[in-house]
């Protein structure tokens, strides 16, 4: 574990973006304008705790690019987080709004904390907080964040209420991810999950994988995992093991995804903890044995820098699917090219969620909300069009999904930069 830490990933999407960009020959101008964050915000956030003490929390937001539109990106607490984390995140945002053509820059949000350690009413004080402190950057126009690893719905309706109370107006599109009583979208919740299982089904498709009798391992059982797991299964597709925290769970002819979602609604926090008691299961005695499952389709759903050097020559699956941000290092990527494996990169197979968003952005800008069936029609559209885009584009150019997706998106984005210009 003390490995991983150690790669930078901003440093893993500063070599995505130099690989597209040297495909791309573009000229050091072009590169300067688009490559580096545009703002980066620190703050030292004073929050009081139960016992009367004050306890200071430090909070990141960096803007990316507000070149395509406003910024965009979630909100992530947790105890790991650093700036290069936040910046590396933000800089994905940009590239996976490009990728799907919604109109958004990129953006993200980071808090060093670990939630489980707060009560409701610490966490509360502290999202109000991060949201009053960051209050100048955000707005429906220049900066919209969203729920990411550790922040919910329920933060939101926080982050909201901060928001519109410091206005004085109503404002709900200056952030999503918001439940439905509160101008969220239908369709929301599940939209990352959604959105990746419309791109492995296009990528089962040219692989010729039969999705219906595939194999899958999924790391991470939250927002995206569960989702994962719980779609695919209804597909018809084998969910062999799933992880969370608490550890994997393994079942050669399938885990009962029902048994899993019940195991975690449950348990007091939404975690996978005593699976193995309620399901026919085991637990994996190394987690991370997961990732190297005989499997037809694996999907990191949890954090960065799970495949690396030293794991991926040991990974078997025919597509990996990347629920999760900057799940594989630049090395793993080029060992797994080697290996034949089709890797859907995080920049157009986790999409579906920041399209969502911006289909909620939309709905609360002009008040009038539509049904589940006609956001994921969009949805759909939009994510089979990327992903084929993407893939003709890495067959053209003889280059792999990754490269191929930085491609797409660098282009619109300089082209975007170019177009406006430099103001003074
Ligand atoms: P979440 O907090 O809802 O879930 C995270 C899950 O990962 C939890 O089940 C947690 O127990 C698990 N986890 C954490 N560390 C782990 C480890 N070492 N091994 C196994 N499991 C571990 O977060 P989420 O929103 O589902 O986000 C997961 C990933 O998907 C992140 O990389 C996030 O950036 C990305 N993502 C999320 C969205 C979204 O809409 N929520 C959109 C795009 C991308």
């Amino acid at each position: 574990m003390s490995f991983l830490k150690q790669i930078n990933p901003f440093e893993s999407a500063l070599i995505q973006f130099d690989k597209a960009a040297s495909v791309l020959k573009l000229s050091e101008s072009q590169i300067a304008m688009v490559k580096e964050p545009r703002r980066i915000t620190e703050v030292n956030l004073p929050v009081r705790m139960d016992n009367g003490s004050i306890q200071i929390f430090k909070g990141f937001r960096v803007q990316h690019s507000v070149v395509r539109g406003p910024a965009k990106g979630g909100i992530r607490f947790h105890p790991n987080v650093t700036v290069d984390e936040v910046k590396a995140l933000a800089f994905w945002m940009t590239y996976k709004c490009a990728v799907v053509g919604v109109p958004f820059g990129g953006g993200k949000g980071g808090v060093v904390v670990d939630p489980t350690l707060l009560s409701r009413n610490e966490l509360e004080s502290l999202s109000r907080r991060y949201f009053a402190e960051m209050s100048d950057l955000f707005g429906p126009d220049s900066d919209v964040p969203a729920p990411d690893v550790n922040t919910n719905p329920q933060i939101m309706c926080w982050m909201f209420d901060t928001y519109s109370m410091h206005k004085k107006q109503y404002l709900p599109a200056v952030i999503t991810g918001k439940p439905l009583e509160l101008g969220g979208s239908e369709g929301r919740s599940e939209a990352t999950a959604q959105g990746m299982v419309f791109t492995v089904r296009d990528a089962c498709e040219h692989l010729n994988i039969n999705l219906k009798k595939a194999t899958v391992a999924i790391q991470g059982f939250g927002n995206a995992g569960s989702f994962a797991a719980k779609l695919l299964h209804d597909d018809g597709a084998k969910i062999v093991a799933i992880s969370d925290v608490t550890g994997a769970y393994y079942n050669p002819a399938g885990i009962d995804v029902n048994a899993a979602l019940n195991t975690c609604k449950n348990n007091k926090t939404w975690l996978l903890k005593g699976l193995e008691k309620n399901t026919k299961c085991e637990k994996l005695n190394d987690p991370m044995k997961l990732l190297e499952l005989e499997v037809d389709i694996l999907i990191p759903a949890a954090l960065e820098n799970q495949i690396t050097e030293e794991n991926a020559p040991n990974i078997k699956a025919k597509i990996i699917a990347e629920c999760a941000n900057g799940p594989v290092t630049p090395d793993a990527d080029d060992i797994l090219e080697k290996k034949k494996i089709f890797i859907i990169p995080d920049v157009l197979c986790n999409a579906g969620g920041v399209t969502v968003s911006y289909l909620e952005w939309v709905q609360n800008r002009m008040g009038y909300y539509w049904s589940k069936d006609r956001v994921n029609e969009d949805l759909e559209k939009i994510m089979t069009k990327a992903f084929d885009q993407v893939y003709d584009l890495a067959q053209k150019n003889k280059v792999n999904m990754r490269i191929a997706a930085f491609m797409l998106a660098i282009d619109r984005v300089t082209k975007a930069a170019e177009l406006r210009g430099l103001y003074a």
